[in-house]
């Protein structure tokens, strides 16, 4: 794509509306409110597809929680993480005794998961979490849990609200599949 030219014409079809993700966003928050009533959990984002999901549901989470930020990097290509799952930024809290919550904006194979689930246990968390916009259990390889999610997607790749391509399309206010000429055009950047 161009620079200038209209970002959403890398959509092939759109998949979930931004209605479609406020009504995940309204149903996850009073799941979120009842299960986590009277404890105050750490709120992980993983940087950077989970902001625009954990921005739209954390106000919909009627406890106090403490708010924080994980980068991790799977080394991947444009598609996939490789399994080669490392720390880039880390959190700022002591999570030892914490009810933690992840907020991921997709679990594919789930190694991404995995390891910022066994990073919090290993640091003595009292309960991990993660909440998901997106479950695409299709290729998952790991033995994870979501225990909150949006939606199901199949195995076709989404871009939009958080999640990217090649670090780009993130800022769609909406989640689409990607037409596969763009992916045709960019195979060498992978
Ligand atoms: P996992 O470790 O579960 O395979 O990968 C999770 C990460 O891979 C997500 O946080 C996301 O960055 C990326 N990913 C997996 N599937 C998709 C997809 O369909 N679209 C986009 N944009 N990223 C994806």
């Amino acid at each position: 794509m161009a620079t200038g030219e209209n970002i959403e014409g890398i959509i092939d079809h759109k998949l979930f509306s931004e209605d479609d993700i406020e009504e995940m966003t309204d149903r996850l928050g009073k799941q979120l409110t009842k299960d986590y009533a009277g404890k105050f959990p750490v709120v992980i984002g993983a940087l950077k597809g989970a902001i625009y999901f954990l921005t739209a549901l954390t106000p919909k989470i009627d406890v106090k929680m403490q708010l924080d930020f994980l980068d991790v990097s799977s080394y991947g290509n444009g598609f996939s993480s490789s399994g080669n799952v490392k720390l880039i930024t880390d959190i700022t809290c002591d999570v030892k005794d914490r009810d933690v919550l992840i907020v991921e904006d997709i679990v594919d194979t789930g190694q991404t998961l995995k390891f910022m689930e066994d990073l919090m246990r290993e640091r003595g968390a009292k309960s991990v979490k993660c909440c998901a916009m997106l479950n695409k259990t299709a290729r998952r390889v790991d033995d994870v849990t979501v225990d909150y999610y949006g939606a199901h997607v199949q195995n076709e790749f989404v871009v939009g609200f958080g999640l990217d391509y090649l670090n780009a399309y993130r800022n769609i206010p909406y989640v689409g599949v990607l037409k596969q000429s763009v992916i045709d055009a960019h195979k060498d950047e992978e």
